[in-house]
């Protein structure tokens, strides 16, 4: 394989709840959950069910026909949230380019070829096509690669001066992660998301929220948005959505997606493929229970307590910031750059974490995590921390 990544030497090659096996039998708490992906954790039994079902039934029929899977999952994505229309795709970054591309369509359609400025923030994270690594902000992703798309603006999150200036008529989107992931895990401001709503309405730009990994529970709503008191117009969302199945959607209301994404505008060929929707769609069904995202909240407040705690036995971390199961815990200055080496250190002793930049070590678990689970994670984490900073 090319070398874009630089795995770990551990090689998994079997799951189990919130457990994982290697090559040599020995096993894991999986902190990670394949990057807020697996959200049931590894052979959830009405996961299996729901792909064995379809599996025996149609794999793939193309966007020339739909499907009921799609169908069923598309009515209740839009049941529990703002949107009446919905888009599938595969990942993340798709989801991201069908949200972009609908809101400069609907803005040139509306007011012409102007009309294209995007506004997104430095240190976001879009995913990895060209229009998305030109979004995000990290430069590092987007250079090197030619000219990127114009109309691209990169401010400050919470900068409200720079917010103000930025927007303006040729404002056609604004697009924000309402928790900060790649970066640490950073909650954004709920007045400052207002702002957002307030200046895209002003200006008639699309606001879009990309919750690909802040949706589906993570946080402990169903959406990151749903505590925000602040709708978007168009969410991208994709990672947990499909529990380890790759699938993303884009979400959107009737108003802007009849108008503007007409036949032909856009497309995929295995967006909305039946054994994406029918895992996805078990999964849903399962993630948008009040109870389950109740647990995620007992869960993320017990696993907050003991990492806090952990940070200051042995001085490593100087905030531990909880979005239910999923955590960013920064180290302290004398540690910066080292959350890479850490998650090597975690591995040895049994936990399997990741990273958002150098100096967080974040973690992700599954949202149906045991409390045994949790617990023998969180004790292998005060192992490895003893190891790796007290050493
Ligand atoms: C992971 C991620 C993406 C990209 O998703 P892919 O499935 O890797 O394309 C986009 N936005 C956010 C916020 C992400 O965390």
């Amino acid at each position: 394989m090319v070398p874009v990544f630089a795995p770990l030497s551990v090689v998994p090659v079997r799951g189990e709840g919130s457990r994982l096996w290697d090559q040599q039998g020995r096993d894991y708490i999986d902190f990670g959950a394949g990057v807020a992906v697996t959200s049931l954790g590894h052979a959830h039994p009405v996961l299996l069910k729901a792909l064995q079902e379809q599996a025996a039934k149609v794999w793939h029929i193309s966007n020339y026909y739909t499907n009921e899977p799609a169908l069923r999952l598309a009515a209740k994505l839009c049941a529990a949230t703002f949107a009446e229309r919905v888009f599938f795709c595969n990942s993340g970054a798709e989801a991201n380019e069908a949200a972009l591309k609908l809101a400069r369509k609907r803005a040139v359609d509306k007011y012409g070829p102007e009309k294209i400025d995007i506004i997104a923030f430095n240190g976001s994270f879009h995913g990895r096509t060209f229009f998305t690594v030109s979004v995000g902000g990290q430069a590092k992703y987007s250079s090197g690669m030619g000219p990127n798309p114009a109309g691209i603006v990169h401010i400050d999150l919470h900068d409200e001066a720079a917010l103000r200036r930025a927007v303006g008529k040729n404002t056609c989107a604004i697009i924000v992660e309402p928790v900060v992931g790649e970066s640490g895990v950073v909650p954004v401001k709920p007045e400052f998301l207002k702002l957002l709503r307030d200046l895209a309405t002003e200006h008639d730009a699309a606001l879009i929220f990309d919750e690909v990994q802040s949706g589906n529970g993570r946080t402990g709503a169903l959406y990151a948005y749903m505590n925000t008191g602040v709708q978007p117009d168009i969410l991208t969302t994709a990672k947990g959505l499909g529990g380890g199945f790759p699938i993303g959607a884009m979400l959107t209301t009737a108003a802007i997606a009849d108008a503007h994404f007409t036949p032909g505008v856009h497309g995929s060929t295995f967006g909305g493929n039946p054994l994406a929707c029918a895992v996805a769609e078990a999964t849903f069904d399962i993630i948008s229970s009040p109870e389950v995202l109740a647990e995620v909240r007992r869960k993320a407040a017990h696993a907050a307590t003991r990492l806090r705690a952990i940070g200051e036995k042995y001085g490593c971390f100087q905030e531990v910031r909880e979005s239910g199961l999923w955590l960013g815990c920064e180290l302290k200055p004398e540690y910066a750059g080292r959350a890479g080496a850490f998650m090597g250190a975690a591995a040895e002793s049994g936990v399997l974490v990741l990273v958002a930049g150098p100096n967080v070590v974040r973690i992700a678990t599954s949202l149906v995590i045991t409390d045994e689970e949790l617990d023998t994670g969180l004790d292998r984490f005060d192992s490895a921390c003893q190891r790796f900073f007290a050493a």
